[in-house]
């Protein structure tokens, strides 16, 4: 820190001021002046890096996707390495303009005119692995475990169905994992958005499976240039997701075993930006990629760049919308299907406490989004909750009810009567044998959502044996304890 000299003044006036800085901190989100946390609990703040100048994906809602694609966006020409990249945030450009203007760093002239010593290096490296997790990832998951670094997974979920331990480790490791659809496969994804959005859902809910969390990034096989059309963009957008291309490609998938010395050269073209999202494969077949890590990190820790993993405080980058996704002209989503689909989707995004219930030894969580409050009553979806507690669900088309069997009870949900019905065992009781039948019934507000069976918690838990004895909030969540 040549910028300092070794005056002892100079030192006192520094440190006073990093004990302001930390007081300032301090006195933030804890004491309930600062930003609130968003879902992941950390701040919702934007990299100091670029928050002066872009908004990020929490823009207003109001912007619509017309200011995205129509603004600040040009073409990634097929066989450019680097992207140009198209944002939401800079919806005052005038159309034609070809780029997003480079972002000078505030933070870092302060550190040069020797104001904030303590200030860290503002530039980002976001190391993404596409098309995983598979026999590689480990080797990845290694390297970035020794150079104590955080990367972004985006997995397919046919992968993550067969490999779910790997899914765990990255999990466990701190890694971020985003959706990268079920299989990949291009002709199915891009035919329309309903089967884009099909995989989408199908690799969701393998991961919520895994790691108990819904991931909000996606990345499109293939990146969205010549693949999204609007519709596809503002789909998306509408249902809570938030799309990441990438800012610099590291070739390691132009054709197959590209060598790691082309892998490294290509990834260090972000090597200046302030941030780069480099974008990499840990599918099969990518050892060369494996190789060329260790020195591609190097490099950029030598360039002073700090590591990150996406999430929704890091700017969005996405390609613009190419003509040649438009002239496809793609079905769209009839209205009634986005009613069913899209809109309720963005809730499991929303920011709300979960739901943990408590039935005897057991535990379930409901993230915000996933149940319903009305009038004080929970409603919650019957499979989610019943399987979350270790039982089983079998659904009933004809007479559209779902039969739970739990802790050696069974009951039907009805919706069509909108009732609970106890099955009574077959057995021999006080008035001797009796076959098995309809046991007690009781009135309920069953409904059938789209292809979801809600229940009210409370009936749910009663006629099932579990009686509750508590509810409660507190800061952090809702709690609903039963016997
Ligand atoms: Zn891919």
């Amino acid at each position: 820190m040549k910028i300092c000299g070794n005056k002892p003044i100079r030192r006192i006036m520094i440190r006073a001021l990093l004990i302001m800085a930390l007081l300032w901190g301090a006195a933030g989100p804890g004491w309930g002046t600062g930003p609130l946390p968003d879902a992941s609990g950390q701040p919702y703040s934007a990299p100091y890096s670029t928050s002066a100048v872009f908004s990020k994906n929490n823009a207003p809602a109001g912007l619509k996707q017309e200011d995205r694609t129509g603004a600040a966006a040009a073409a990634p020409a097929p066989a450019a390495k680097r992207a140009v990249l198209a944002q939401r945030s800079a919806p005052s450009q005038a159309p034609g303009v070809s780029a997003v203007p480079e972002v000078k760093n505030t933070a870092l002239s302060a550190t040069e005119s020797g104001s904030a010593p303590e200030q860290k290096s503002p530039k980002m490296v976001y190391l993404t692995f596409d098309d995983g997790p598979s026999a590689i990832t480990p080797k990845v998951l290694d390297i970035l475990r020794e150079q104590k670094i955080k990367a972004t997974f985006f997995v397919l979920g046919e992968q993550a169905r067969t490999r779910p331990e790997l899914i765990n480790a990255l999990w466990e490791q701190g890694h971020a994992i985003g959706n990268h659809t079920y299989n990949h496969n291009y002709s199915d994804l891009y035919s329309g958005f309903t089967r884009f959005w099909t995989q989408i859902k199908q690799t969701e809910e393998v991961l919520r499976e895994i790691t108990g969390s819904r991931p909000q990034l996606v990345r499109a096989p293939g990146g969205t240039y010549g693949h999204f059309d609007a519709a596809y963009f503002s789909l998306m957008k509408q249902a809570g997701y938030t799309v990441m291309d990438w800012t610099v490609d590291s070739g390691d998938s132009r054709r197959r075993g590209v060598p790691a010395a082309d892998i490294v050269r290509d990834s260090l073209e972000g090597l200046g930006d302030s941030e780069v999202i480099l974008l990499l494969h840990d599918g099969g077949g990518h050892e060369e990629s494996v190789k060329a890590l260790p020195e591609i990190i190097r490099r950029y820790k030598a360039a002073g760049y700090s590591f990150g993993v996406l999430d929704n405080s890091v700017r969005q980058v996405v390609f613009r919308v190419s003509s040649s996704a438009e002239k496809l002209q793609r079905a769209q989503p009839p209205a009634a299907w986005v009613a069913a689909n899209i809109v309720p989707n963005a809730a499991l995004f929303a920011s709300g406490k979960p739901l943990v219930l408590e039935v005897g030894l057991q535990e379930a969580r409901l993230e915000a989004g996933e149940y319903l409050v009305e009038q004080g009553r929970y409603l919650v979806p019957l499979r989610a909750v019943i399987e979350r507690l270790g039982g089983d669900v079998s659904w009933d088309a004809a007479t559209r009810s779902g039969r739970v069997v739990w802790n050696g009870r069974s009951l039907t949900a009805d919706a069509q009567n909108r009732r609970f019905t106890a099955t009574l065992k077959a057995g021999t009781g006080k008035e001797g044998f009796r076959k098995e039948g309809a046991g007690e019934v009781r009135a309920a507000d069953i409904r059938l959502i789209g292809s979801t069976l809600w229940v009210p918690l409370r009936e749910l838990l009663e006629m099932s044996g579990h009686p509750l004895r508590q509810a409660g909030v507190t800061a952090e969540e809702r709690r609903v304890k039963a016997l």
